[in-house]
């Protein structure tokens, strides 16, 4: 500590931040101020020269704006209020949220890092608005630089009530957002080039600017860890285990949020292992400590199970192509970075100990081009891997990529515009669907009857051959029905341009989509594939005709939910021969009424499909849903896709994996059959403790996709996770990763409402707050106060319970329509981790006060970092602007008062009245750069958007949920009896 005092005594610490006042309404855009805000550095003796270059009159517009100065004293102990005035303080706390833990007293480091952040902002709007530099930064001068056209105004007039303290808001925010999309893109998993981010950076570039680095580089401290280095002994970071096991009185304790989103804990391991470790966007442990016993886990109360998101979008990707791959002769586990060398010949299994031998090819290193060092091949590097496979991991050569679509064309579904959208879309996106020169396409249309169409090259128009015979479908020819797409390129345009047309009056209101299943199946079994089928009502024809089980009536019961489980067994028998031929068959459900989903979602289920539900699409009433539909279908093209695949998760001895959940076929007892797999499908695993896990330290799990790639490649992608065992309870509890709890427990209700009933499966996620709580009172706590005590690592758990509980997919007595029940189920089944908490606890910001105070430093960026909010409507105030990020759909909410420079900054509206019903499209003009679309709906007079918005203010009490604090008082009671 005392050496940073005296680093900063040299560079005797002065800030100066001026703020403009808002500039008035009729200003354009032309006119705003130069800068809003920034800082500069200062030694006393220059301060007076710099203040008189400051209070140079304005040449113009001087009485539209008015600045002030503030003073940061150098040495004015840990108070963070020091400063003259509260909204302007530079000083909130943001560097728990960089590092990851609190840092008492170490308000100097802060300071420093808020001063920097404010130096490069400065220095952007500096740079935006000068055409020539006036000052050069150099720190061996002390005055480092000046914006012209200052002045100062008695500080009693800065920042008057209502006034918005950044002129210049509309950057900040969009950065912000931008980064908030960012992450989210990178959660929705992009394609791997797109995702990286330099791509994605290059993308949003409208909405970012770019610092000039040699500006930067003249600074004394370029960058974070730079900084942290230099004020080296202030590391100090309290222990996390302690820190996760700090008893948290939850009745008391009302700001539990994390600054910051939520970071997965880290396991307890060496710096090296940990470095080596599998991403937990790719492989989460409920425990990342591992209990050494069933026993153990038992008290603890907590469920053992891993969360996989194994085809996830990667910039990286170390591909292996060698003749051997190396696994264990016993349990075929791929060797990996957690083995260990015995000698340079010899390797031991980490997941049964078995003693291997190296093989010689082993012996050389592709990567350095050298002999002798096995354990610095890129397959012990590296816990993610993928390995080109040989012809021992085919059972057949592998299939080209073959993508079928299986169209709905009646009425009902012309009527909606789906059908042009989605002609148009694969259309443009053609060339983008992930194949070679074998890449084969087909189309069937249906209504009453089913509809096949020749493509062949040879044929000037496409040829349509009609089935009406559906009570037993055959194929009419089975030439160039799939044809080649090189070849028939043609036809396939000239259909996807007229197919719209051919069927714009048709007055066809059955659906026979049973029969035009089956034909797909027949027509894509030769060779495996993908099916995708667009279906916009309630199949009414043939096999696999299913009747409306929906009462409307029974849509808010409090009773009980009927109808979760399919009305008959067609779609998933047909899902399992669909499995067994390779086919995988996704399902978009683009339909108002009731379609049965329940019912429906059984084809995609089982042969490892996606769904996709647009509850109201049309392209009159509501066009942005049919503009949703087109991205995603943008997407759904375009995504890596995978045929012919198994998955297997294998781990340490002494565990064992018992229940998986997600879209798949169980073949045998751990090998997953997955006729596709695709980059945004995730997967969980419950797990048991068989064997006592005390000779070992390290508990490891392995999964092992293979599949054949678009291109007609056999590969591998393995993962591999390693975690620490612990043999003491208040260990258990301080590895406790309560996202990955929540998402298990979350697929563990979904499964339970179906076998059992909606009740029992919101009592059963009751139970597991109870009694996870009770269990660590009991055991590990020690306290006697009277209250309810978790450790740190659980404290949001019974909020993020009490939110699953509110959920579409698990609430009751409130209006839920059982078609969206059931998809919100599906989700739960089939979404990667981080996809699943965004939903259940949404991201909410405050956007007009968002300052640089704390702002990250990504890639030449600066990214504003407010804070997280409560999700309450308390927080939300009429002056104030929120973004909520429900991780597939934005909500903007404006306040009534909110100040009108920045809606018109960030929405291009002079104020909020004149903000259009509309707004839906056009906010989203402000994120068109990005790769994958998130509707932003702007919650001002859509009254759909706004109730969604408030249903997700999980904390507030609603006709028939608790509040959060009702929830915790009934979870006490829960554990007094
Ligand atoms: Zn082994």
């Amino acid at each position: 500590m005392l050496s940073a005092m005296q680093r900063l005594n040299e560079f005797h610490f002065y800030s100066f931040w001026y703020v403009f006042r808002d500039p008035t309404p009729n200003l354009s855009a032309d006119t705003l101020p130069i800068s809003a805000a920034f800082m500069c550095y200062f030694s006393p003796a220059s301060m007076s020269k710099a203040l008189q270059s400051c209070t140079k009159p304005l040449k113009d517009n001087s009485s539209s704006q008015l600045c002030f100065v503030l003073h940061l004293p150098p040495f004015s102990g840990g108070d963070s209020s020091s400063t003259t005035t509260g909204s302007a303080s530079p000083v909130p706390n943001s560097y728990d949220s960089l590092e990851g833990g609190s840092y008492p007293g170490t308000y100097f480091t802060q300071l420093l890092i808020n001063i920097q952040c404010y130096v490069y902002s400065a220095f952007w709007r500096h740079l935006k608005n000068l055409t020539q530099p006036i000052l050069r930064p150099d720190p061996s001068s002390n005055l480092t630089f000046l914006l012209p056209h200052i002045s100062t105004q008695p500080q009693s007039q800065m920042c008057s009530a209502g006034s918005y303290p950044f002129g210049t808001c509309n950057f900040n925010v969009s950065l912000f957002i931008s980064r908030v999309l960012q992450s989210t893109v990178c959660r929705h998993a992009q394609s791997a080039s797109l995702s990286a981010e330099a791509g994605l950076q290059d993308r949003l570039l409208p909405l970012t600017r770019r610092v000039q680095p040699n500006w930067l580089s003249a600074f004394p401290f370029p960058n974070m860890s730079q900084l942290s280095a230099a004020l080296g002994g202030l590391s100090g970071v309290p222990e996390l285990e302690v820190e996760a096991l700090r008893p948290v009185n939850l009745l008391q304790e009302r700001n539990l949020l994390p600054h910051q989103p939520l970071d997965a804990p880290e396991p307890n391991l060496s710096a090296d292992l940990k470095k080596a470790n599998c991403s937990p966007d790719t492989f989460r442990c409920t425990l990342t400590n591992i209990p050494q016993t069933q026993a153990l886990l038992n008290k603890a109360r907590l469920p053992l199970g891993l969360l996989l998101h194994p085809f996830r979008d990667l910039a990286q990707l170390p591909v292996i192509t060698s003749n051997t791959i190396v696994r264990c002769r016993s349990c075929r586990t791929y060797i990996n970075p957690f083995v260990s060398f015995l000698d340079q010949r010899r390797w031991k299994c980490n997941l049964c100990y078995r003693v291997n031998d190296v093989p010689d090819e082993f012996m050389y290193n592709p990567v350095t081009r050298s002999y002798g060092e096995p354990h610095k091949r890129p397959e012990v590097q590296n816990s993610t891997v993928e390995f080109i496979a040989s012809s021992d991991y085919m059972l057949r050569p592998p299939q080209p990529a073959v993508y079928l679509f299986v169209l709905d064309v009646s009425h009902n579904a012309v009527e909606g515009g789906y059908l042009n959208v989605f002609c148009h879309t694969l259309l443009e996106n053609l060339d983008k669907m992930p194949g070679d020169t074998r890449t084969r396409v087909g189309f069937i249309t249906f209504n009453s009857t089913i509809h096949f169409y020749n493509l062949h090259e040879s044929l000037s128009q496409p040829q349509m051959l009609v089935v009406s015979d559906i009570d037993d479908i055959f194929i009419p020819t089975h030439d160039s029905l799939l044809v080649n797409l090189k070849e028939s390129r043609v036809l396939v345009r000239v259909l996807l341009t007229s197919l719209h047309s051919m069927f714009s009056q048709t007055r066809e209101t059955h659906s026979a989509l049973g029969p035009a299943l089956q034909a797909a199946y027949k027509l894509t079994s030769p060779t495996g594939g993908r099916v995708s089928v667009f279906q916009t009502q309630l199949p009414t024809l043939g096999p696999g005709l299913l009747q409306s089980r929906e009462d409307p009536n029974q849509r808010s019961s409090t009773k009980g939910v009927q109808h979760l489980g399919p009305a008959t067994d067609f779609y998933k028998k047909l899902a399992l021969d669909c499995s067994g031929q390779q086919i995988g068959v996704d399902l978009f459900l683009l339909s108002s009424q009731y379609s049965d989903l329940a019912s429906l979602a059984c084809m995609s289920k089982f042969s490892a499909g996606s769904i996709f539900y647009y509850p109201s699409l049309h392209h009159v009433h509501n066009p942005a849903q049919l503009d949703k539909f087109q991205k995603d279908l943008e997407r759904y093209l375009t995504r890596k896709i995978g045929f012919e695949a198994v998955m297997r998760i294998r781990c340490t001895k002494g565990l064992s994996i018992h229940t998986f959940h997600g879209n798949f076929f169980v073949r045998s007892t751990d090998l997953l059959s997955l006729a596709n797999i695709n980059p945004d499908s995730g997967f969980a695993v419950q797990m048991s403790i068989e064997e006592s896990l005390a000779d070992t330290s390290l508990a490891c799990f392995q999964s092992a996709l293979l599949y054949t790639s678009s291109k007609g490649k056999r590969r591998i992608r393995v993962h591999t996770l390693c975690l620490p065992v612990v043999s003491q309870l208040s260990d258990v509890y301080a590895g406790a990763d309560v996202q990955a709890i929540t998402c298990l427990l979350a697929n563990m209700a979904i499964d339970r409402s179906i076998s059992s009933s909606l009740s029992d499966a919101r009592d059963a996620l009751v139970n597991a707050v109870v009694d996870s709580l009770s269990a660590y009172k009991n055991t590990v706590s020690n306290i006697q106060q009277s209250g309810l005590i978790a450790p740190a690592a659980l404290c949001l758990f019974p909020l993020y319970v009490l939110a699953l509980l509110k959920q579409k997919a698990l609430r009751m007595g409130t209006s839920t329509k059982l078609d969206e029940r059931v998809f919100a189920m599906c989700e739960f089944k089939s979404q990667p981790l981080q996809q699943i908490m965004h939903a259940v606890h949404p991201d909410l910001y405050r956007l007009d006060t968002m300052s640089d105070q704390g702002a990250l430093h990504l890639n030449d960026c600066i990214v504003p970092q407010p804070h997280l909010l409560h999700l309450t409507a308390e927080k939300l105030t009429r002056e104030g602007a929120f973004l909520m990020d429900c991780g597939s759909v934005f909500y903007l909410w404006i306040g009534k008062c909110c100040n009108d420079v920045f809606i018109r900054d960030v929405l291009g509206c002079p104020n909020h009245a004149s903000i259009p019903p509309s707004m839906v499209s056009e906010a989203q003009t402000f994120i068109r750069h990005n790769v994958t679309y998130l509707p932003l709906c702007v919650t001002q007079d859509d009254a759909t958007a706004k109730t969604s918005f408030f249903q997700h203010l999980v904390e507030d009490r609603s006709e028939s949920a608790l509040s959060y604090y009702e929830f915790l008082l009934h979870i006490q009671q829960q554990m007094s009896k």
